[in-house]
């Protein structure tokens, strides 16, 4: 028997979502992509929400990529869409700051990827760290000492399959050592498809690394985080009521959804399989669900 309050969706309940929603946030990867390979049926689905004007984000927690290579992503698949229709966890972080009035002259240190790089130097802020630490070593031995800037105000931690002890002793050591550094995390995904057939570490466990060793709560700034969600609708000026966030992670996606009280879809294309979503001792349920995106294109039978 079904735990879940969620409803399946159907050709009736397809229409009835259509004509209650003018804006659907997309959740990328287990929705429009598995790592780099597109979902069946995605182009010709999105192509149908646009023709009925709905409007369409893109938001994504995993933070390797900046919003102008997601948009190469997305055109090297074969999909139409703006820079501006996409919000990454990258670009969250560097919002994040400007938003708060991070001072200029301070700089980040930055576990992750160019993505982070990318976004804060777009944002006009000072990025040290990232990929191009992921060649150096501390080296360990008696009166070692281990100098870090003292400028560094933040430090962001995002997915990085380079990290490394120097990382994490210049990160901690930031933290440790300056009370008001800002810790951000982009996200806390437990797992991500870095290849389209496994699930890999995600930057959950980057973050528990530097929550372990400076005793300290990150600020998350991606799903289910209602950061990005604040930024979305300010750039938008949508009701989160006439919105429907489609995801295929309950702790991430649907949760994000709920909180900003938009309509949810879950689909099982990704991460969440059906006895998760059956399990009555889960909290976190859809609206709807479907076993993929293109579920609404065939659904409508148009
Ligand atoms: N973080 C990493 C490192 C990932 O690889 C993924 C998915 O591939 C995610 C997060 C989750 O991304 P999304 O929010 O698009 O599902
Ligand atoms: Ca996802």
């Amino acid at each position: 028997s079904r735990g879940s309050g969620a409803e399946l969706l159907s050709g009736a309940s397809v229409r009835a979502l259509l004509d209650s929603v003018d804006a659907f946030l997309f959740d990328c990867d287990g929705v429009i992509w598995k790592g780099d390979k597109l979902i069946d049926g995605v182009p010709q689905t999105l192509e149908k929400l646009r023709s009925k004007g709905k409007k369409l984000v893109f938001v994504t927690n995993n933070s390797s990529k900046s919003r102008s290579q997601y948009a190469d992503k997305f055109r090297s698949l074969g999909l139409s869409v703006t820079q501006d229709e996409i919000f990454s966890s990258s670009f969250a972080a560097a919002m994040y700051l400007k938003v708060n009035q991070f001072p200029p002259h301070k700089k980040v240190y930055v576990i992750g990827g160019e993505g982070i790089l990318q976004e804060l130097q777009l944002a006009g802020f000072t990025a040290v760290g990232g990929p191009e630490d992921g060649e150096k070593k501390v080296q360990l031995k008696s009166s070692g000492f281990f100098e870090h800037d003292k400028n560094v105000g933040a430090v962001v931690v995002g997915i990085d399959p380079n990290i490394n002890y120097y990382k994490l002793q210049y990160g901690t050591l930031c933290i440790r050592e300056n009370p008001g550094c800002l810790f951000i995390a982009t996200n806390r995904d437990s797992v991500g498809h870095m290849t389209d057939l496994q699930e890999w570490p995600g930057a959950g466990c980057m973050v528990g690394a530097i929550c372990g060793s400076t005793e300290r709560e990150p600020i998350v700034v991606g799903k289910p985080s209602t950061f990005m969600m604040d930024f979305l609708l300010q750039k938008f000026h949508i009701s989160t009521s006439r919105m429907c966030m489609v995801g295929d992670r309950l702790d991430t996606d649907i949760l994000f959804g709920q909180n900003a009280g938009c309509k949810t879809l879950l689909v099982l294309s990704g991460v969440t399989t059906q006895s998760e979503l059956d399990d009555s001792s889960n909290s976190i349920q859809p609206d709807y669900y479907t076993g993929k995106v293109s579920d609404i294109l065939e659904l409508l039978g148009e």
